[in-house]
């Protein structure tokens, strides 16, 4: 079993530590927030009061922290993971941030031989809970290996993306397409209600047809035709508009970085922006169909 040191101990952060507990890992945690690392200690963990210290006992080191500033923070700053890990640890994190802090925060960890991953993941906090999550990695094929056990006990499905930096590159791409169609889903909705067309019409033949996606047939944001999905119980967010507007923000820098044309994906940011800014940033991103109706 291995001695990890986790910073970020949030709403994905902690149950994801607390899943390394119960699987007889050590688990030393590492937050802003004391209240946090209270629910840590109560699960079973430590704590330790600084990330440097996580770093230099730790066999290995997760991440799971709001973006790339804190990402950039806690490696490469003075007294951060780079400059105290001990030659050997292998550094996780899971994180959603943009693809070139990702490689140069590698890059810097590769120079101080340190293994290191970007691993990203999806399935909100009911899979960090469930351990179930989606883990999209990028990094060597020997970290990766020496990686999978670990990410085993947080999720179920574990695929190696490439080099470093394409997790995140992966979960931008997912998440474009998942904003994108999620309007497209809503806005036909909205066309079904001016044409007389009932929900539930829809639904039986758009998730049997040529239409159906994720966004219609498990995360419906029209309530009815999937009991489970958010828009059954007021918009309550699994995964908020606000989330979605940081990754469709990633998506675009990473777009214009490289000189990708993606036209659809740069309206959805401006739709979920004007969203965000009407004072629904912290509703589910499903509730963009409330928003289209206007
Ligand atoms: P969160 O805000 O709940 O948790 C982040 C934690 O990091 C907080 O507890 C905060 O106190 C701590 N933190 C911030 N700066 C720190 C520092 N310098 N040192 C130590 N701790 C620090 O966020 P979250 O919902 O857990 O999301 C974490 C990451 O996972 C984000 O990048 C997010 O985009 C991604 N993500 C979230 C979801 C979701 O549904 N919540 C789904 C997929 C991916």
């Amino acid at each position: 079993m291995s001695r990890i040191g986790f910073i970020g101990l949030g709403n994905m952060g902690l149950p994801m530590a607390q899943n390394l507990i119960k699987a007889g890992h050590q688990v030393e945690g590492v937050d802003l927030n004391p209240a946090s690392i209270e629910k840590l200690k109560a699960a079973g963990g430590t704590s330790v009061e600084f990330a440097k210290v996580a770093a230099s006992r730790a066999d290995v080191v997760i991440t799971m922290l709001p973006a790339g500033k804190q990402v950039r923070e806690v490696y490469l700053g003075a007294g951060g993971i780079i400059e105290n890990a001990n030659p050997g640890t292998l550094l996780i994190d899971c994180s959603t941030i943009d693809v070139e802090t990702a490689r140069e925060v590698a890059s810097a960890a590769k120079a101080r031989g340190l293994m290191m991953l970007d691993a990203p993941v999806s399935g909100g906090v009911g899979g960090a809970t469930a351990g179930t999550l989606t883990f999209m990695v990028g990094g060597s094929a020997q970290a990766f290996t020496r990686a999978e056990s670990i990410l085993q006990k947080m999720g179920k499905t574990i695929v190696h993306a490439g080099g470093a930096g394409t997790g995140q590159a992966a979960k931008i791409c997912n998440n474009m397409i998942l904003g994108v169609s999620m309007i497209a889903v809503s806005e036909a909705f909205v066309l079904a209600e001016k044409l007389g067309l009932d929900h539930q019409k829809l639904f039986d033949i758009s998730s049997k047809s040529s239409g159906q996606c994720w966004s219609m047939t498990t995360y419906c944001p029209v309530s009815g035709p999937v009991p489970t999905s958010p828009a059954n119980r007021d918009y309550q967010a699994g995964f908020t508009a606000a989330m979605m507007l940081k990754d469709l923000r990633l998506a675009q820098e990473a777009a214009k970085a490289s000189g990708a044309k993606t036209p659809l994906g740069a309206n959805a940011e401006r739709i979920y922006s004007s969203y965000a800014e009407s004072g629904e940033g912290a509703r589910d991103f499903s509730g963009i169909i409330r928003f289209l109706r206007g």
